[in-house]
Formats: structure tokens, C-alpha cells, sequence
């Protein structure tokens, strides 16, 4: 082994933290699964995000008084 020679790193998208880039790392860029998934769900929320949303679901059928 060769104690000059560094690993290559990089750093997380979501975390920022040093990853290094070897065939172990199997989430790479990502340090874990946990920033991958974080990363992906990010923009899946945004894509998903509804401008002015405000649905009120706190006043469902009320079967009691439909009937009135
Ligand atoms: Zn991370």
C-alpha cells in the first residue's frame, strides 16, 4: 500500500460530507441511502407541489345534516 496515495473523495449532495469514491460506496455521490433517498424526494415534492394549495379536510360529509 502505498500511504501517499489518498482515496479520491467527494462531497455529499444533501449532507456535504466526504464520501470516498470506491466501488464499496454504493450510494456515491451520496454518503448513505438515507441522503440519497432525501436527495430524490426533494425533487419529487417539488414536482408534486400544488401553488395554492388549501384544502380544507377538516369538514368531510357531515351524513346528519345532508338530509336536513
Ligand atoms: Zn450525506
Amino acid at each position: 500500500m502505498d500511504p501517499h496515495k489518498k482515496p479520491l473523495t467527494v462531497k455529499c449532495p444533501t449532507c456535504q460530507q466526504a464520501v470516498a469514491w470506491i466501488p464499496e460506496q454504493a450510494f456515491k455521490p451520496f454518503c448513505s441511502e438515507r441522503c440519497k433517498l432525501i436527495d430524490l424526494g426533494e425533487w419529487v415534492m417539488e414536482a408534486k407541489r400544488i401553488p395554492g394549495d388549501s384544502i380544507n379536510l377538516d369538514d368531510p360529509l357531515d351524513e346528519d345534516s345532508f338530509f336536513q
